[in-house]
């Protein structure tokens, strides 16, 4: 019988971007010349990133594994990382083309969703698909989903970081891109993770949603916040409920994490026992916040609520989360 205090309710969760099935291999990261024999073998694959949408084939099979050579014949790489071994010990890279390969078509984003239409000139077969697209339609499994968010954040942060945070010097790729370092003072780089805390709070039966202004209409979601230096993922979770709704709450709860690579956090999912009950919302922060029974939760899944109100869509650790609660009884 499993041990319910160590019991492992992510594995049970069907959150994207979750479960990257490549061992890191991170004890060859220095070795040059493992990876350039990797690299060159006819087994290693590619996953291709234009400005930050990940390169799918077009049809029903969504391919997002390339050879070596599709990678040259849309002009190499401008940054590129060893993502890891498959099980069969073929590697997988991450590579990002240059911003020239790509032609950006129309911008019709919403605020919540990246629109951008960019496209390969001459490359009919293939299409970028933001991430979020490719998580919430299911065009690839979602093990691969993984993979993709892996590579989005790792080339997102060498995208942003060309040059050095302490002397300003430019900074380059090493470690097959897990590292970035500043040839003038020396100094070295690692990708950054942000920590996000997201999290519920609780009242007997009721549990607290907000909604912010670029959320779809009618989805209300939980509650997040990012972390701040110098403070405990419990004390985030208070602080940033108090600050949003202005609930204050005692006990705190870790249930999962989920990498969110938009463009490299990790969503710290939490429950929190309410201790107050009045609401003063934060009207920077959110357009409404609310107490929700379950029957009413329950509704929501079930898309029969009758003011048309939403759950958030199953790809966010924020629908597991409430799900959790709405199954589980704490
Ligand atoms: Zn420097």
């Amino acid at each position: 019988m499993e041990n319910a205090f160590f019991a492992a309710p992510e594995r049970a969760f069907g959150f994207a971007f979750a479960g990257a099935p490549l061992d890191r291999a991170s004890e060859i990261r220095e070795d040059a010349a493992a990876i350039r024999g990797l690299r060159e073998r006819g087994d290693a694959r590619f996953v291709l990133i234009g400005r930050d949408m990940p390169i799918l084939t077009r049809g029903e099979l969504r391919a997002f594994l390339f050879p070596l050579k599709t990678l040259d014949d849309l002009g190499g790489p401008k940054s590129e990382a060893l993502l890891g071994l498959q099980s069969d010990g073929a590697a997988v890279f991450a590579a990002r083309l240059h911003d020239e390969a790509i032609e950006q078509r129309a911008d019709l984003s919403d605020g919540f969703l990246d629109r951008r239409e960019l496209v390969i000139p001459g490359q009919a077969d293939l299409e970028l698909v933001d991430l979020r697209s490719i998580a919430v339609q299911g065009v690839v499994a979602p093990m691969s989903v993984a993979t993709l968010g892996q590579a989005k954040a790792i080339l997102d942060w060498h995208a942003r970081h060309g040059f050095c945070a302490n002397c300003g010097a430019p900074t380059r790729l090493a470690a097959v891109g897990w590292r970035r370092e500043c040839d003038n003072c020396k100094a070295h780089h690692f990708p950054r993770t942000d920590p996000v805390v997201i999290m519920l709070a609780l009242d007997g039966e009721r549990c607290l949603m907000g909604r912010q202004r670029r959320f779809p209409k009618g989805m209300y979601s939980a509650l997040a916040g990012f972390l701040e230096p110098g403070e405990t993922i419990e004390e985030a979770v208070r602080r940033e409920i108090r600050e949003e709704s202005g609930i204050e709450c005692g006990r705190v709860r870790y249930v999962a994490s989920q990498p969110w690579p938009f463009p490299s956090s990790l969503m710290i999912g939490c429950l929190a026992l309410a201790e107050t009950r009045d609401l003063k919302i934060d009207a920077h922060e959110l357009e409404d916040a609310r107490w929700f029974d379950r029957d009413e939760v329950g509704a929501m899944f079930e898309k029969r609520h009758p003011d048309g109100l939403a759950a958030p869509n199953r790809m966010a650790i924020a629908h597991h989360l409430v799900r959790y609660w709405l199954d589980d009884r704490p």
